[in-house]
Parts: C-alpha cells; sequence; structure tokens
C-alpha cells in the first residue's frame, strides 16, 4: 500500500516514514520544509534498501493535493504535517489555525474527492488541558487546551470526529502523544529544532554540546518527588511503531478513535538531567526559575487503550532515550545544516 505521509521530513514523521519503508509501504512524502531538511528523507533512504517520492509542497495548496492523489494511488494518509511552537503560535494564533486547523480540512477534502477516507493523525497530550486525573485516559475530556498550538489540536479532533460521525467511510486515528524524545539508534535522524529550543531534551544537548551555557529550569515548587515538573517521555522509535499498529488498526475499521502513545512513567526535569549526564558524560550546569507559564506539575499516560487495541506499547527505557538524542546531536552538532 502507498501512504501519504504530510509532514515526512520533519522529526516524528522521518522516524515514521523509515518505519513504513523498512515495513514495506509505499510511501510519498509531502513537506513544504518549513521546519525540515530535505536532507532529513536522503537519510532516511540511506537506512533503508527503499526509496521514497518527495513532492516539496504545502497542504494548504489544494491543487497540489488533487495532483498528488491523481498520480500515486494512495491508500491512506498520515498527517504529520503543523507547526508546534507553542509560544510562537501565542504571537501568531492566526498562523497556527490557518496552518494546522484550515490546512487539515484542506487536506480531508482533497482526500474525500480522490475517495482515500484512511488517515492517521498527529495528536497531543496537550488536548486533555488542566484536569486532577493522572494518568490521563483517551476517556477524560478535552477542550481546554491553554494557547492555540493546544487549541488547533483540540479543533481538528473536533472537526475529525464530526467527519467520521457524518460519513461511515472514514476511519480515523487521532494519536495523542506526550513527550517525543531520542533518535533513530544510527544517529542519522533526530530532531533539528529552529533557533533556540523550548522542549527541554533539545535544549540539554545543546548546552552538552557546548552550543548553550546553562538550562534554566523552570519551577521547582510543583507538588512532585523533587518539585520540578513531571512529564512521560517516550522514544520517537517506539511512537513510530505506534503510527504503523494505528494503521493497521484503522485499515480493518470505520469511525474514529483516539489512542494514547506514552509510556506511563513520569521523569521530572532533574532526574533527566541526571541520566542525561550519565549518557552523554556531560555536565549540564542549571539554574533555577520561576515556573514557565502555562506549565502544568505532572503529565502522564495511561496508554492501556493502545495495548489492549493496538498491541502496541513502548520497549524503549529512559537510558536508551538519552543515549539516542546524545549520539544524534554529538553526531550532527549542526542538525542536518
Ligand atoms: P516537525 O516540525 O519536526 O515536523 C512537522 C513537519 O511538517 C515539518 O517537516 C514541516 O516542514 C512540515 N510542515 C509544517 N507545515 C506544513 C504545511 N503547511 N505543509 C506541508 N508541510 C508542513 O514536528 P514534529 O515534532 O515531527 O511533529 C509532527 C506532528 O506531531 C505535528 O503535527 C506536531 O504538532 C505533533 N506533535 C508533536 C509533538 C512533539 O513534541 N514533537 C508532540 C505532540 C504532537
Ligand atoms: N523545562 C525546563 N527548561 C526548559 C524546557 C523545559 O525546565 O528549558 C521543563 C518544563 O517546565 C516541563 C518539562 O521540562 O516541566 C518538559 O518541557 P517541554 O517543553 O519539553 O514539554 P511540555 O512542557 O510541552 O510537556
Amino acid at each position: 500500500m502507498k501512504i501519504l505521509v504530510t509532514g515526512g521530513a520533519g522529526y516524528i514523521g522521518s522516524h515514521t516514514t523509515l518505519a513504513l519503508l523498512e515495513a514495506g509501504f509505499e510511501v510519498v512524502v509531502l513537506d513544504n520544509l518549513c521546519n525540515s531538511s530535505k536532507i532529513a528523507l536522503t537519510r532516511v533512504e540511506q537506512l533503508t534498501t527503499s526509496t521514497l517520492t518527495f513532492v516539496e509542497g504545502d497542504i494548504n495548496d489544494r491543487a497540489l493535493l488533487d495532483n498528488v492523489f491523481a498520480e500515486h494511488r494512495i491508500g491512506a494518509v498520515m498527517h504529520f504535517a503543523g507547526l508546534k511552537a507553542v509560544g510562537e503560535s501565542v504571537v501568531q494564533p492566526l498562523m497556527y489555525y490557518r496552518n494546522n486547523v484550515a490546512g487539515t480540512l484542506i487536506l480531508c477534502e482533497a482526500m474525500a474527492a480522490a475517495k482515500v477516507f484512511k488517515l492517521v493523525f498527529s495528536s497531543s497530550a496537550t488536548v486533555y488541558g488542566e484536569t486532577n486525573e493522572m494518568p490521563l485516559h483517551e476517556q477524560l475530556p478535552t477542550g481546554s487546551a491553554t494557547n492555540p498550538y493546544g487549541q488547533s489540536k483540540v479543533m481538528v479532533e473536533r472537526c475529525l470526529s464530526d467527519l467520521g460521525a457524518a460519513d461511515p467511510r472514514w476511519s480515523i486515528a487521532l494519536l495523542r502523544y506526550f513527550n517525543p524524545v531520542g533518535a533513530h539508534s544510527s544517529g542519522l535522524i533526530g530532531e533539528n529544532p529552529n533557533g533556540r529550543p523550548n522542549n527541554l531534551l533539545p535544549y540539554i544537548s545543546q548546552v552538552a554540546a557546548g552550543k548553550l551555557e546553562e538550562l534554566a529550569v523552570y519551577g521547582n515548587d510543583y507538588p512532585t518527588t523533587d518539585g520540578t515538573g513531571v512529564r512521560d517521555y517516550i522514544h520517537v522509535v517506539d511512537l513510530a511503531d505506534g503510527h504503523l499498529r494505528a494503521l493497521q488498526a484503522i485499515e480493518s475499521s470505520h469511525g474514529v478513535a483516539a489512542w494514547n502513545l506514552g509510556t506511563g512513567v513520569g521523569y521530572s526535569v532533574l532526574q533527566i538531567i541526571e541520566a542525561f549526564e550519565k549518557a552523554s558524560g556531560c555536565k549540564i550546569p542549571y539554574r533555577l526559575f520561576p515556573r514557565r507559564d502555562g506549565d502544568i506539575a505532572e503529565c502522564r499516560a495511561d496508554s492501556s487503550k493502545a495495548l489492549r487495541e493496538l498491541g502496541w506499547q513502548s520497549t524503549r527505557g529512559l537510558a536508551e532515550m538519552m543515549m539516542d538524542t546524545w549520539r544524534w546531536t554529538r553526531q550532527n552538532p549542526t542538525g542536518y545544516s
């Protein structure tokens, strides 16, 4: 089967493209390269014996999408394309709603016109917003995200749920990622943030690589083991595997389903620093700062639904996540450039 992977040159998309090729799928990647490099795809091809088709372009370009569907017999779409910087989304909300929400609607319209009704969507744990329940499970209400990025995921989930309810031909997986980290064990592909990273692991890696001086730890007064924020970090290769399982599941079913993709285990910022130092042998200087706006104390997945229904669970632990992150950074200190 041929899969259209939007955003396939990006961090999670490139790892999933590799997993798809390794599993024998044909892949067409559509990416406008606004936050990625074509080199990632060359590296993906280097890691397999297969080749992929790359189309440089935007999901908002309906004519281009129609051409892609006309030219290739696409069986399903994996939709990673989107903007993901929370802070930027607060400053430029329209850009986020246009790209993430309107872009997804245009993609779905083009899919329906081409009679392609299978879609795997990159959602996020952020759709749960604030809740007192932990771990987070799929039955919890969504719709209270605190920033436009999160809200764009809530909106798209809503649109896709309505679409699935209105037309039984659709089969849609909403994959709610927790905190993706790590890189392929070859060190050839990994996360390549533009400018100063916002997320913890890319920031720590750049401190280790000597590109940034010290890490700011945001908040040490949370009600957690050591006062710093706790997150459920998931290895990107496990995440990629989750996409293949979801694809398998929607091949034989109809409707819309959400699955959490996390490990269920939470680590604090200080525990991550310690684990990274151990894996890399580098000291990570850090300083305590007040809490970051919009952050919550803890975020952890109940992924039992994915285990039950997809037969998926994460297999890579914290040490492997840290070692793979560090190998990627060490081998590619300037990313793909
Ligand atoms: P990424 O920025 O590395 O990848 C996204 C890719 O989409 C990039 O290659 C970018 O060039 C492309 N893109 C963006 N807008 C596009 C458009 N209009 N048309 C075509 N291509 C476009 O991000 P990622 O970390 O790989 O995230 C992939 C998806 O997963 C995103 O939708 C993101 O919101 C979601 N997600 C990511 C995380 C995370 O922490 N990385 C967590 C939860 C959800
Ligand atoms: N964090 C931090 N310093 C940073 C980046 C993140 O202390 O430079 C903390 C943040 O407050 C949170 C955890 O690390 O507790 C994970 O943050 P990240 O931005 O990676 O993920 P998210 O907050 O989106 O879950």
